[in-house]
Formats: structure tokens, C-alpha cells, sequence
């Protein structure tokens, strides 16, 4: 029986990699398993005067290579094991870029949906007061990921700055931009994976001008890479879903009045003009570029054999089981695999800390600029090793990125 349990699969895929490298057992030990953990139990006040007590966690997984950097996720289905597995993907997601961070991961079970304004901001507050000094700028550096956006992040950052008594931006990525946020952090994740599509199709000699994209979710990432695709790629976005469900429409989809509905109705769902389709069902379109962008386990050996697209471009995190990952490498299909396709994010928020801690701050343009280099060279350093040692991309990332991470632990001396 396949697992889908996401630690258990980030294992997995590290096995595979260490089995290429020939890691040695204490490097490879050391590098499956996170070094330091923290459960916290956060009472929050509710609005209708009662005391609700969630759990959090915050993983560091390594830091061989730098501070850790991972994002914080509210969700009602938060486990430690998805927490373990995020932070394990941000250690070699920030190292196949070659960022100078390892990786890390928070959560918090509790449903957003459901809180107020006032509940959000107490839990956000009450999470970064039980983390205390686990986390800062030179340890732990946090940032938005699912369900948790730039205002919750002004909130953990101004509390962690009235605990240490001094501003400290740099304790928190993807704030607001008068807060110490970067020019080009909204749409970073999407941009990042754009401009792997676009070397993608290079490599693969694939047109994108008119090629189609179905995109599952539309949040933070699925928003603008539906806008950036069709800007920059001049591609056409034939169907798009969320948690409701989804739509298509063969000439195109309208990006912004998708938005527009998903704003007004609380789903993409029921867009005039459109046919609805299930999310099982976009997953299987006969598309150029199929980019996930909700949430883990969607491709498995269940229905990896189906699905059409030309390429998968894992704007999520974790979207593909080792096994579907089999399946697809010998249907001849292209994965543009997560920690290298969405580490677009990961980049700018490096470069909004950098900003933070010089205290001086770049315009768009080179924001851009930089974000298109760092990719565009990740992209590359993946597909010679794809090619030099004939395995698929994931793999070919993963031996990028192990290889670098256990350098910086030998020359660390700690094996
Ligand atoms: P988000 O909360 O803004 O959006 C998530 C979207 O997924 C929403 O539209 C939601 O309705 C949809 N969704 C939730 N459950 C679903 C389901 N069962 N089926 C279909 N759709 C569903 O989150 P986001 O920031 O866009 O993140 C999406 C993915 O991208 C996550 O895996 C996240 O870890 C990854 N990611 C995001 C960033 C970033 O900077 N935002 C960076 C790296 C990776």
C-alpha cells in the first residue's frame, strides 16, 4: 500500500537521492530525520469570551547551510508529519537554489475560516510569544504559506519586537511592504515557476505561446501564475479550481474574473461562461502545463497513469507520491519538481531579509531581475545532473540539493 504519509515520503525520496551520492550512513542518518523540534500549546482568548487551546509546532530541520526559513500554515488538518516533511523540502529547496538558509516549517491546527480578525491576530500573537527565542533572524527566519498572509506576519513580527524591546524585521518574511516587505514578494512562488516553465519548454523544445494550463488552486500561487502565464508566456489557462471545485473553458479562461467571482462568492466554482469540472478531473486534462498549486498527495499511483499533461509544474508543495513520480518519469512526463518549481517564494523572501538586515531595499525591476537568475541557474544545475547521471528531475534536484547540504555538514565537522 502506497504511503501518504509526507515525512514518510520526503524519507523516501532522500533514500533514493543519498543511494545515488553514495552518502555515507552517518551523513544520511543526520539528514532524514529534522534536528530540532518544538510542540506549543497556545490558549487563545475567543470573541465569545471562552479560552480555546490550539497546538503549534515549528521544525528546524537543518541548518547546516544557514538559519532556517520556512513558511507558518493554519489549517484545521495540520500534523506534525506534514510540518516534518515541509521543513525537510525547505532544507533542499533553499539548497538547490543554493540560498544561504537550511529549511524549517510551522503550523498551527485551527480553521481561519472560522476566526475573526481579533482570533487570528491573538493566535498569531500568542504563537510567536510560546516560540520565544526558538526562532530570530540569525536561528529561524518564518514566513506566510498556506492560509496565512502578509497582515498575519506584521502581527508575529511586531510581537517578537516588543518581546526583544528593538524592531526586528528581518525576524519574518512576506510582510507588508511598509513593514520592511520586498518589492516582488506577492507574486515570487508563481514567478519562480514561470520562469522554470519557460526553461522547461526550452530543454524540452516545447512551444508555451497558445499552450494550454490547468491550475488546481487558486490562492496566493494559482492567481498569478494564471496571470503570469498568460502575460509573460502568452499562454491560455483552460481550467482552474479550489477547495469548491472547478472550471473550464477551452478558449481560455478570464484570470481576473475568475478572482473577481472567487471574491464575490468565496469559490472559482460557478464562473458564467464556464463548464464546472471536479478536481480529480482537472488533474487529468490533456494540457501543455498541469501546475498544482493546493495542496500534497494529489498525484498518485492511483491516477498518475491517466494524467495527459506535456508538464507538471508542482507549484505545491508535495502533490506527487513517490510512486506516481514512477509512473510519470516513464510516461515521458516532464516534473518540474516542487522544491525547485516554488522556491520563486523562498528567493525573494531571502532577498526581502537581506533587505532587512542592510536596511537598504531594491526596486522591482532587480528584484526580478535577480529572481530570474537564481531560477533560471537552479533550473539548469537540476537538468545537467538529470542528464550526467540519466535520472528524473526530482531525483536530479534532490542530488543537487543532498549533496550540497551534506558538504556543509562535513566541512562543519559534525560527521
Ligand atoms: P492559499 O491558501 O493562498 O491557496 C490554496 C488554494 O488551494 C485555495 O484556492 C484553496 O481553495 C485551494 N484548495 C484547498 N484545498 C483544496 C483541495 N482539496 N482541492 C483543490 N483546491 C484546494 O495557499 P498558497 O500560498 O497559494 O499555497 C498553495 C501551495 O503552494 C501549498 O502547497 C504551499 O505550500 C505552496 N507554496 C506556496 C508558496 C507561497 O509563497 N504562497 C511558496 C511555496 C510553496
Amino acid at each position: 500500500m502506497e504511503s501518504l504519509n509526507p515525512f514518510e515520503i520526503a524519507q523516501a525520496q532522500l533514500d533514493e537521492a543519498a543511494a545515488v551520492l553514495d552518502l555515507d550512513p552517518a551523513t544520511h542518518q543526520l539528514l532524514r530525520v529534522p534536528m530540532r523540534e518544538l510542540h506549543v500549546s497556545i490558549p487563545v482568548r475567543m470573541d465569545d469570551g471562552t479560552t480555546k487551546i490550539f497546538t503549534g509546532f515549528r521544525v528546524q530541520y537543518n541548518d547546516a547551510c544557514g538559519p532556517t526559513k520556512g513558511g507558518i500554515r493554519f489549517h484545521p488538518e495540520e500534523t506534525i508529519d506534514t510540518v516534518r516533511a515541509l521543513a525537510a523540502w525547505m532544507t533542499w529547496k533553499t539548497a538547490v537554489v543554493g540560498l544561504p538558509y537550511g529549511g524549517g516549517k510551522g503550523g498551527i491546527i485551527c480553521n481561519p475560516k472560522q476566526m475573526s480578525e481579533g482570533e487570528l491576530e491573538r493566535l498569531a500573537r500568542g504563537y510567536i510569544r510560546s516560540l520565544g527565542n526558538f526562532i530570530g533572524e540569525e536561528r529561524d527566519i518564518p514566513a506566510p504559506d498556506v492560509y496565512t498572509t502578509p497582515r498575519i506576519m506584521a502581527w508575529m513580527m511586531d510581537e517578537y519586537s516588543k518581546m526583544t524591546g528593538h524592531n526586528v524585521p528581518g525576524l519574518i518574511t512576506g510582510k507588508p511592504l511598509i513593514l520592511g516587505g520586498s518589492q516582488g514578494r506577492g507574486d515570487a512562488t508563481a514567478r519562480g515557476a514561470i520562469y522554470c516553465i519557460r526553461e522547461a519548454a526550452k530543454l524540452l523544445g516545447l512551444e508555451l505561446k497558445d499552450g494550454t494550463l490547468a491550475i488546481q488552486g487558486y490562492g496566493n500561487a494559482g492567481v498569478y501564475l494564471a496571470q503570469l502565464a498568460v502575460e509573460l508566456l502568452g499562454m491560455r489557462v483552460v481550467a482552474i479550481s479550489d477547495s469548491c471545485g472547478g472550471i473550464y473553458r477551452a478558449d481560455g479562461i478570464d484570470w481576473q474574473m475568475a478572482l473577481e467571482h472567487k471574491k464575490a462568492t468565496g469559490s472559482v466554482a460557478g464562473l458564467p461562461g464556464t463548464t464546472p469540472i471536479t478536481n480529480e478531473e482537472l488533474l487529468l486534462l490533456d494540457v501543455t502545463v498541469l501546475c498544482p498549486a493546493a495542496l500534497e498527495n494529489v498525484i498518485t499511483s492511483r491516477n498518475a497513469g491517466e494524467v495527459k499533461a506535456k508538464v507538471i509544474a508542482e507549484a505545491a508543495n508535495g502533490p506527487t507520491t513517490p510512486a506516481a513520480d514512477r509512473i510519470l518519469h516513464e510516461k515521458g512526463i516532464f516534473v518540474i519538481p516542487d522544491f525547485l518549481c516554488n522556491a520563486g517564494g523562498v528567493t525573494v523572501s531571502y532577498f526581502e531579509w537581506v533587505q532587512n538586515v542592510t536596511g537598504y531595499y531594491w526596486d522591482l525591476p532587480t528584484v526580478h531581475g535577480r529572481l530570474d537568475n537564481l531560477m533560471t541557474e537552479a533550473f539548469w544545475r537540476v537538468a545537467r545532473v538529470r542528464e550526467s547521471r540519466n535520472v528524473h528531475t526530482r531525483l536530479a534536484a534532490y542530488v543537487v540539493a543532498v549533496d550540497r547540504v551534506a558538504q556543509a555538514v562535513r566541512l562543519r565537522g559534525w560527521v
